[in-house]
């Protein structure tokens, strides 16, 4: 067994380190928020006061950040994970982040001496918790054989997406393609009621025909229809909207380097931009549902 330091606690981070502890790691938790640390410290992690502390030891690092900004400054500079972390230890980012902030963090681990892999995840919180994530692990291939045993005890799925970066690159695809099914989900569920159907009997006819998808499964924007969904509390987050804005934004803004039309995208990062508009930023994306309905109201 590992001693592992995680960074980032957060709504994945937390229910992710929980089940390396449950899988026998020593797990050495660091995150800005103390409530996350506290939530964190539940599931059988050991918190501490700074990074530097956290980074005792450690034989495997994981970092599970908001954004590329956040991953940078964990990983570079003199505080950084890259100057304090022991120089043996395997570096893991499986935050969602850009890819050429990805390509950075391999070139500069690389250059300290590090073996770095990106390796973001898909599956929500519900999979998180259930140990069922997919690992897309972008980088060499020792390292990556080394990650794809450290995060198996949270992991239905380990795929090696080949060179450094390839990892982002399938997790930002993948996301594009849910936040599209969300929207179909939203404007689905909105017409289903306005046409009088029992919301249950409709949501049990698409989850075995042709409208079924993951988010019709896991975040359908009605409440009672499916126990991981935002909609049963209030939308509160499971995936807030403004990590889905970032990650639609990152898709756009890969259709613009490689010259690929993305209008479903672009609609859908409009409807997450209206969210954080009207204050709703830290809420649950799937409230998008609400601009399908002409009053608001779902
Ligand atoms: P979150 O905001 O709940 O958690 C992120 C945590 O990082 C926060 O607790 C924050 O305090 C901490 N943090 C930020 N900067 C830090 C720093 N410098 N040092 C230490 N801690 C720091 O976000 P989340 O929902 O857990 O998502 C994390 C990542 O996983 C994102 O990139 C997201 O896109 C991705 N992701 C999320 C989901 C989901 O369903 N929530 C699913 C798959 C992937």
């Amino acid at each position: 067994m590992s001693t592992v330091t995680w960074i980032g606690l957060g709504h994945m981070g937390a229910p992710m380190s929980a089940n390396l502890v449950k899988a026998g790691h020593d797990v050495r938790g660091f995150d800005l928020s103390e409530p996350a640390m506290a939530a964190a410290r539940e599931g059988g992690v050991q918190t501490f006061a700074t990074m530097k502390e956290a980074l005792e030891g450690a034989e495997v690092v994981i970092t599970m950040l908001p954004k590329g900004e956040h991953s940078r400054a964990v990983y570079l500079g003199e505080d950084g994970v890259f100057a304090l972390a022991p120089k043996d230890a395997l570096l893991v980012d499986s935050s969602t982040i850009d890819v050429a902030t990805a390509e950075d963090l391999h070139r500069a681990a690389a250059e300290a001496g590090f073996a770095f892999v990106d390796a973001p995840v898909s599956g929500g919180i519900s999979g998180a918790a259930a140990g069922t994530l997919t690992f897309m692990i972008g980088g060499e291939e020792d390292p990556a054989r080394r990650a794809a045993t450290v995060v198996e005890p949270m992991a239905g799925r380990v795929v090696h997406t080949g060179a450094a970066g390839t990892g982002q690159a399938a997790k930002i695809v993948n996301n594009m393609m849910l936040f599209i099914c969300l929207e179909a989900c939203s404007e689905g569920s909105v017409l289903a009621d306005r046409l009088g159907l029992d919301p249950k009997v409709f949501w049990e006819i698409a989850s075995v025909s042709s409208g079924n998808s993951w988010a019709l499964q896991t975040w359908y924007p009605v409440p009672g229809m499916t126990e991981s969904a935002a909609a049963n509390n209030n939308f509160d987050a499971t995936f807030s909207a403004t990590l889905a804005a970032k990650d639609i934004g990152l898709a756009l803004a890969a259709g613009e380097q490689t010259d690929v039309n993305l209008p479903a995208a672009r609609l859908v990062a409009e409807r997450f931009q209206e969210l954080i508009d009207e204050g709703l930023a830290d809420k649950d994306c799937s409230l998008i549902a609400k601009y399908a309905a002409p009053d608001g109201t779902i």
